[in-house]
């Protein structure tokens, strides 16, 4: 090992014990998304205390860094997603959530202090560095939502490559998984009413019972994924959620069916979802009720660029980390608006952990935070370099 390695080795270390305490302290102190605020004043101060300045882009919650731009060339964008869950963490670890009933169990915390430590090696060659990186610390990627406000708030600007990063419970640490094409998929939910007629249950002929329709269209959506798509294609129809009711005697007028569907191309997404209205609104009307519909209308598929990945998996490789190629994952993830506007890459990391996301006891492996850090920032190097204009004058100017 030479000297400079060694010191490169050194360095590492250090910034691996700086991001541990940084992820463990975010550990402690979740909050939701939209909420979002001593997140934000952590990240900024750490940021600051690196030398990293914060970008001028107006968000409530979450902010931009950038690093470099000191020799022209062109701008990419790292994003971190920073909320965390309405859940209540039960992993008896001693740097568990000090808040009651919220928790980072999608590992959000793990993402924030992997992109500042990206932040931090990139700063520390932000001399040679040929164009800018910008930090997204995106606030309420549970909710969908905080991309979209990144995005308002201009951050994109000039951005010619966005990367993105999920850890992976089921990946050993020390592997990505980096995968071309569709990843994650489009996750769209839905509030369907059935109205009928109330009537005294011994005398149902004199109403139009909401409950038997709402029974025959969760059974007749569950057609939809068989009957109206490719088997070479993929959907899920789950209905998560169904109310209805007062009294044991007593047939009432409304029910309430909710839930997701969720798809992996926008051409089979427009399908299902045209092909669930028929359904919902058809079984409803031969029941005698009638349906009304709301979406609520989820990012679109996570859909990863094929140059961005080639480039991935030649950087993994030069690092020394392994490079598999995933399984998508039913999952949604609002990374997807920013691939809607510049091309991205959304990468899973290995984390090793005993529970897949969400879980209240999910967990993870902080060995990935050296890894992530490294090879983001590389990454990004990389990609600048790539990206670069060809010189004024040619090949030969
Ligand atoms: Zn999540
Ligand atoms: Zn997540």
């Amino acid at each position: 090992m030479t000297s400079e390695t060694l010191a490169q080795q050194e360095q590492l270390e250090e910034l691996a014990a700086k991001l541990v305490a940084a992820r463990r302290h975010l550990h402690e102190n979740p909050e939701l998304s939209h909420e979002e605020f001593e997140t934000t004043a952590f990240i900024k101060a750490w940021l600051e205390e690196a030398g990293i300045r914060i970008a001028p882009y107006s968000l409530r919650t979450g902010l931009v860094a950038e690093v470099g731009g000191l020799r022209p060339g062109p701008v990419v964008a790292i994003r971190a997603d920073i909320d965390a869950l309405p859940i209540r963490e039960e992993t008896g670890l001693p740097y568990a959530s000090k808040v009651p009933g919220k928790m980072h169990a999608c590992g959000h915390d793990f993402h924030t202090a992997a992109v500042l430590g990206a932040a931090y090696l990139l700063k520390q060659k932000e001399e040679e560095l040929p164009g800018t990186v910008r930090f997204l610390f995106q606030p309420a990627e549970e909710k969908a939502s905080g991309a979209l406000k990144v995005i308002g708030s201009g951050a994109l600007e000039n951005v010619r490559a966005v990367f993105g990063l999920h850890n992976k419970p089921d990946l050993p640490v020390g592997t990505l998984g980096i995968k071309e094409g569709p990843l994650m998929a489009a996750a769209d939910g839905f509030v369907a009413e059935i109205e009928g007629r109330g009537s005294h249950a011994a005398l149902p002929e004199a109403g139009s019972d909401p409950i038997v329709a709402s029974a025959q269209i969760v059974s007749a959506v569950q057609s939809i994924v068989s009957r109206n798509i490719s088997s070479l294609d993929s959907a899920v129809v789950s209905v998560t959620k169904l109310h209805s009711g007062t009294a044991w005697n007593v047939i009432p007028e409304k029910a309430l069916l909710e839930g997701t569907i969720r798809t992996f191309d926008e051409g089979v997404r427009s399908r299902v979802l045209a092909r669930f209205r028929e359904v919902v609104e058809g079984v409803a009307a031969a029941s005698g009720t009638k349906a009304s519909l709301r979406w609520i209308q989820g990012p679109p598929p996570v859909n990863n660029s094929a140059e961005l990945a080639e480039l991935a998996r030649t950087t993994a490789d030069a690092l020394g980390y392994s490079a598999v190629t995933p399984l998508p994952s039913p999952a949604g993830e609002d990374f997807a608006f920013y691939q809607r506007e510049v091309p991205g890459l959304f990468v899973f990391v290995g984390t090793d952990g005993p529970h897949e996301w969400h879980h209240q006891a999910f967990d993870l492996d902080e060995a990935a935070l050296p890894v992530s850090a490294r090879f983001f920032s590389e990454l990004a190097l990389r990609a600048l370099l790539e990206l670069a204009d060809p010189p004024a004058g040619g090949a030969n100017g």
